[in-house]
């Protein structure tokens, strides 16, 4: 007899004799009946046994526990009305016990996985093995193959090619560390592990592929947030003598085909914002465009009035910003001093309140500003009467970030953001370079591969921050799903932004000698774009963390809870590499 997936049988199998192989979900005595719950990947079906109309089947089950493994074989019939479970596609029916039989035992589980008791994410990662046969993650597993099925196909449909690149490779700067890996072979050297297949993907545009996709997984060495993890996936793209527009495309076609997989329905074209107006407009590059919270500059308006604070900042060439909030005027003293103090987190000095209330505009510095300066700038911000309006006054940046920061936390701390609505959209533009202080050089901001604007090359050594680059990112509600550009493909282009980057022609040569000739045999025009496939699929599932869309996946410490990895070696095998530890890191490695 053929095995049947518990979640599959229905009333039209009622009178038919199945075959469960399955998991004892629950088990129930009540004396002259017993139930079990037996689940599979299809789902749950109940079986009943009647021990006294079938003693060797009682017999044959009677130590069988949760998650247990057992085959039952027996009729389908229909449940009594009153026994009917609506909430189970199964539950008009149940299965008979007419023969059974214990596969596989089960000792007793760290958790409990009926998903009722949240069990500690430790002990989840420690059993990774159980924690995926809760069908809660399960569920995002078989979402996550459905999105790759569709990506592979949207792909193969449109003529590009599936090239695997390879992983142990060597260094592709995307602005992490590194993992290596030690030679054996040749002593003393190391292998990269990709940060992305930029270089690979790049080459083989190189070599006359046009279109090219993959999968790809990806590593990077960095501090570990909510949403990051040390290795993850890309759906990886290039092609040959793209414009902007064709990768815009492209994208936009791919994401109504696996967006709606997760209920998500998106608008065609993606609205656009360059890096400038997203920054200055929302305060940050990946703005989350399903609330409004507008941030107003009120430098023009503000500079010339009396109040010191602002005249001061304007004359320095800073902005005095802000933005309103609806409904907020009533906001107490401790929540101002907690908005001043994320302010304060950005680089301001912290924040000003002014209010809109009992028909009056109250400005938090009292008599600073004219009755006319503050009708004026309650105008240009859009507060209304019950309102609150935030405002700092600080170099661009500054402002930008913190403002950006407090629009997200009172959009959230005022419930602005309506739950079933979605915002993609485009940041386009982004500036090629950006300074770093701490290091006192530039560095790219997307890659050191990315194409200068051609309007601003003439700018490129004697202003390189005001140079735009041909780069993008794709945004969801705020997530940055991907991002890309249009390449060099001129080598001579390429060695001036590697010297503006601080990367000497010798340098140049040994990190990226090979990619550098490749540009010098007839590289076509290329351009493409990286989607983080984790973060979608995770955004899709409406899952809470990317952890519940990888199956093992890593701690905020890149652990394996599970493996143990990483962990240390025997000394044959660092001997084997030329490896001699430095001792303390030995205890360390011990300790952890
Ligand atoms: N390699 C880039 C990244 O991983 C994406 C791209 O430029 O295509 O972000």
């Amino acid at each position: 007899m053929k095995r049947r997936g518990a979640g599959t049988i229905t009333s039209g199998d009622v009178g038919q004799r199945v075959l469960l192989q399955a998991w004892v979900q629950r088990r129930r005595d009540h004396g002259g009946l017993i139930f079990f719950d037996l689940r599979d990947r299809s789902g749950v079906v109940q079986v009943v046994l009647r021990p006294e109309d079938r003693p060797e089947v009682a017999a044959a089950l009677a130590a069988a526990r949760n998650e247990w493994v057992v085959e039952v074989e027996g009729e389908v019939t229909r449940r009594e009305p009153e026994h009917v479970n609506p909430d189970l596609p199964t539950g008009e029916v149940e299965v008979v016990a007419g023969r059974a039989a214990v596969l596989s035992r089960s000792e007793p589980l760290p958790f409990a996985l009926d998903g009722k008791s949240e069990a500690a994410e430790d002990v989840r990662l420690r059993y990774r093995f159980l924690d995926l046969r809760r069908p809660e993650l399960q569920k995002n597993f078989l979402l996550r193959d459905r999105v790759t099925h569709e990506v592979r196909n949207y792909f193969h449909e449109r003529g590009f090619v599936d090239v695997e690149t390879p992983i142990l490779t060597k260094s592709t700067p995307e602005g992490a560390r590194d993992y290596l890996v030690p030679s054996r072979v040749k002593r003393g050297s190391f292998y990269a592990l990709p940060q992305s297949p930029q270089l690979f993907k790049q080459l083989l545009m190189v070599s006359g592929f046009e279109r090219y996709v993959q999968i790809a997984r990806c590593f990077r060495d960095e501090d570990l947030r909510a949403d990051r993890q040390p290795e993850f996936t890309q759906v990886d793209v290039e092609m040959s003598f793209p414009k902007e527009e064709d990768v815009y495309e492209l994208v936009e076609e791919l994401f109504a085909r696996i967006f709606p997989l997760g209920g998500i329905d998106l608008p065609k074209p993606f609205p656009r914002l360059t890096y400038d107006e997203a920054m200055a407009r929302f305060g940050s590059d990946r703005p989350d465009l399903r609330f409004g919270l507008e941030i107003v500059d009120l430098s023009a308006r503000l500079g010339e009035s009396g109040f010191r604070g602002f005249k001061e900042t304007v004359a320095a060439g800073g902005v005095v910003r802000g933005f309103a909030v609806p409904g907020a005027a009533e906001a107490s003293r401790k929540e101002v001093d907690a908005w001043a103090e994320i302010a304060r987190r950005s680089g301001a000095a912290g924040v000003l309140t002014l209010r809109s209330r009992g028909g009056e505009l109250l400005f938090q510095v009292k008599n600073a500003l004219t009755a006319a300066e503050l009708q004026g700038a309650a105008e240009a911000l859009g507060l209304e009467e019950g309102g609150l309006a935030l405002i700092v006054a600080a170099p661009a940046k500054v402002a930008a970030t913190a403002l950006g920061t407090l629009r997200l936390e009172l959009a959230k701390a005022f419930k602005l953001i309506p739950p079933d609505k979605h915002a993609f959209l485009w940041v386009t533009e982004f500036p090629l370079l950006e300074w770093e202080e701490e290091a006192g050089r530039w560095f790219a901001t997307h890659h050191p591969f990315t194409s200068p604007d051609p309007r601003d090359l003439g700018k490129l050594e004697s202003d390189p921050g005001a140079v735009r680059a041909r780069a993008y990112d794709v945004v969801l509600d705020g997530t940055e799903l991907g991002g890309g550009s249009i390449r060099m493909h001129d080598p001579a282009l390429q060695s001036r932004v590697f010297k503006l980057l601080g990367i000497g022609a010798e340098e140049a040569q040994g990190r990226f000698g090979f990619f550098l000739e490749a540009l010098r045999y007839g590289a076509p025009p290329h351009g493409g774009i990286a989607l983080g496939l984790d973060r979608m699929v995770m955004l899709l599932a409406g899952a809470p963390s990317i952890r519940e869309v990888i199956a093992f996946p890593k701690t905020a410490s890149a652990t394996d809870l599970m493996t143990d990895a990483p962990s240390p070696v025997d000394d044959r095998q660092l001997r084997e590499l030329g490896i001699a530890l430095v001792e303390e890191d030995r205890e360390d490695a011990k300790d952890t």
